[in-house]
């Protein structure tokens, strides 16, 4: 009798042992998914953010003509773009149409030859580009890594490239169609450089400004900012970052009727 009873406890505490450790294993498994759940919703949060620190500059000026897209200030997701076909297969914001062919007349009735050899790029356009010009530097032998880096100097990252705006161009002369530094020296060029501003537009990425653009030297790539905006940009010798920047610190709202000071 008295060994039934002691094997019946032995019974009963193997019993609660098993079920004692079943519920450690589950409250274990519970904790840790609600530790994976809180760094998940952490991580989300400061990409967040990130995001809208970074969006600061960009949301300051509203004007159309002077959205900022750069690695740090992507194109908004709902950006809607109006595009109109300009010199037979180009297409641009149709609001840039007039300056853009205005440019080009005046260049031709110098006896210029300018061709445009990019504009407008859809998102999906952009991607593959980005995506070739990695797998020639890997094909060079560089890492996945380093061949994104350069890449990202002379293709612009998906998401941030004015090409997906619609109000840059690439323009070349038709004599001389490489993408290189020795563009800047041909005729077409050096007209374009001087005569831009007075039809809106600005040489974006100045040899000069690589440190703030973070893009290479390119001296075919125009972007409309309006002639106003353009003048000013020109005469202080800044290029778009530091023009917002600028607008920024004077508090100057360029949608509203404040004058510019140009010292
Ligand atoms: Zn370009």
């Amino acid at each position: 009798m008295k060994r039934k009873i002691y094997e019946i406890l032995i019974i009963i505490i193997i019993i609660f042992i098993i079920i004692n450790t079943y519920n450690l294993y589950r409250n274990n498994k519970q904790r840790k998914e609600v530790e994976v759940a809180l760094q998940q919703f952490t991580e989300e949060n400061i990409t967040k953010e990130n995001v809208v620190e970074e969006k600061v500059i960009d949301s300051y000026i509203t004007d159309w003509n002077l959205i900022l897209v750069n690695k740090q200030n992507p194109i908004p997701e709902q950006y809607n773009v109006q595009t109109v076909t300009i010199e037979e297969k180009w297409k641009v914001d149709v609001r840039i149409k007039e300056a853009i062919e205005q440019m080009l007349l005046d260049a031709r009735k110098q006896g210029l030859d300018p061709i445009i050899c990019s504009a407008y790029r859809t998102p999906e356009y952009q991607k593959n580009l980005f995506n070739n010009k990695i797998k020639e530097y890997k094909r060079k032998g560089y890492s996945q890594q380093v061949a994104e880096e350069k890449a990202a100097l002379w293709v612009t990252i998906p998401g941030t490239s004015e090409h997906e705006l619609g109000l840059s161009v690439d323009i070349v002369d038709r004599k001389y169609q490489i993408l290189d530094e020795k563009q800047e020296t041909t005729q077409v060029q050096k007209w374009l450089m001087e005569h831009c501003y007075e039809y809106g537009f600005i040489l974006r990425y100045p040899t000069d400004k690589k440190e703030i653009t973070k893009i290479n030297y390119e001296p075919w790539h125009y972007r409309y900012v309006g002639i106003k905006d353009a003048m000013i940009i020109k005469e202080k010798g800044y290029c778009l970052e530091e023009y917002i920047e600028f607008l920024k610190e004077n508090n100057i709202k360029n949608n509203t009727e404040e004058q510019i000071q140009i010292k």
